[in-house]
């Protein structure tokens, strides 16, 4: 039987920036699995917002060290991997709104990340399709921006690859093997291969593969999704990130023209046995009752963006984003079984907590202490979940929605 030091299932940004951050370490031979193409599930779809300062203080070091990977991999591959670095501004218009950015301000200073308070002159000359009357603080974060989620993805295979990280596309796991509570390898659809380390980054599939490993891990697949006008010059080209938190709702240029995201009060949830393998053939937004969300919010995101109602909207993008009940991802091993780790459950944050999640798995898999405390995000802190059951689906539905107007909201969309 094939034998490698480390298998990686999943082929998205996950997976991809674990293996790249294993391969720092020379000599493991690693093996990354993808049953489709890389970067073809939720990776290829996020809006790819990166936001370093979260409300929720455990995700902040894990997206600084995403920013900070962002240049290194620039400066490694010798290429761009699409961050564009326009900042991103937050306004509060509410005294809870204006509470919490107190609290980022106070976080973005013990890490060291550049924050400034701007008057509402100064944005309506970065944003001029913003109305402000309602906004009582506003700050800025200059190094914050938005990535194409696919580059950066790509961008992590590849420097991944160049360490000599085997990776087979097209190749599913079917089952993961065990001996004496200890992980042996994974059957696949290409046959067995033998590893004392695998690891769980299977997206919006991760629950279903740790099952095989007997947890079932407690999160599941909600939608996210956001809408893209036609280019107009009134957005006002490439200004920064914005998100309006009282609002529930968040933007950013997009080529000539505006990417607004919301997040409904009742987001669809999915059973993740009912997914199909591939994302492809599965869309999120079906039924009657799905159609009109856009509408729906126009009222709320109207006071901060008053144009919605006129904007011509001419592209929707939709997708699954694995969410967890306290909107905290999974990172670290399960109860029962050694050798085995979970990178999943990002509620909608995978891409700016990629290169922090990707480190803190490398570091567990090679029996270091993570740089990071990675404490609230144990496998076990729900205790004893069905994950598939509708009521579990409903309280992960609640984190996407009420967690952009929650303490621990920051950086979700
Ligand atoms: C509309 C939308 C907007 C978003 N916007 C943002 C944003 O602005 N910023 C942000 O940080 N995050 C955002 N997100 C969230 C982000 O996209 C995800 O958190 C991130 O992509 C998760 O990456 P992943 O690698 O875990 O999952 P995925 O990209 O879904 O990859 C998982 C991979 O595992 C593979 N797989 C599954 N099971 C198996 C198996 N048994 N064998 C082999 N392969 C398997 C799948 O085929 C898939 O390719 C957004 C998500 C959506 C849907």
């Amino acid at each position: 039987m094939e034998q490698f030091d480390h298998i990686v299932v999943g082929g998205g940004i996950i997976g991809a920036s674990v293996a790249y951050h294993l391969a720092q370490e020379r000599g493991e031979s690693i093996l990354l699995l993808e049953r489709n193409a890389l970067a073809s599930a939720a990776s290829s779809r996020a809006a790819g917002l990166v936001l370093q300062v979260s409300t929720n203080p455990t995700k902040t070091p894990l997206a600084r060290r995403t920013r900070e990977t962002i240049d290194r991999l620039t400066a490694e591959l010798g290429e761009d991997v699409g961050f564009h670095k326009v900042g991103s501004i937050r306004i509060a218009a509410s005294a809870e709104r204006e509470a919490e950015l107190d609290g980022m301000a106070a976080l973005a200073e013990d890490h060291d990340i550049p924050f400034e308070w701007l008057g509402v002159a100064a944005v309506r000359e970065q944003v001029p399709w913003l109305e402000l009357s309602a906004a009582r603080k506003i700050a800025f974060l200059p190094t914050d921006g938005y990535v194409d989620p696919y580059l950066l993805s790509m961008a992590y295979a590849r420097a991944a690859a160049a360490r000599g990280v085997e990776i087979r596309q097209r190749t599913a796991v079917t089952d993961v093997l065990t001996d004496k509570g200890k992980v042996v390898g994974v059957e696949t659809s290409a046959g067995r291969i033998g590893s004392e380390s695998v690891i769980d980054a299977a997206g919006a599939w991760a629950a279903l593969l740790s099952e095989r490993a007997g947890y079932p891990l407690p999160m599941a697949p909600v939608r996210s999704h956001y809408w893209i006008t036609a280019p107009d010059p009134a957005y006002g080209g490439d200004h920064p990130v914005v998100t309006m938190p009282d609002a529930a709702a968040y933007a950013r240029p997009d080529v000539g023209g505006l990417l607004l995201g919301i997040q409904e009060s009742n987001s669809a949830t999915f059973d993740a046995r009912d997914l199909p393998n591939d994302p492809a053939a599965f869309s999120p937004t079906v039924g009657d009752e799905h159609w009109d969300c856009l509408a729906d919010a126009a009222e709320r995101v109207g006071t901060l963006f008053p144009g919605i109602k006129q904007a011509q909207f001419a592209n929707y993008i939709c997708g699954l984003s694995a969410y967890t009940p306290d909107g905290k991802i999974i990172l670290g091993p399960i109860p029962g079984l050694s050798g085995f780790l979970v990178a999943a459950g990002c509620c909608g944050s995978g891409i700016a907590l990629s290169a922090g999640i990707g480190k803190a798995i490398a570091d567990l898999a090679l029996g270091r202490n993570p740089e990071f405390d990675i404490t609230a995000f144990r496998a076990d802190r729900f205790g004893c979940v069905d994950p598939f059951s509708q009521e579990f689906r409903d309280r992960c539905a609640a984190a996407r929605a009420n967690k952009s107007r929650r303490m621990d909201a920051g950086i979700s969309v």
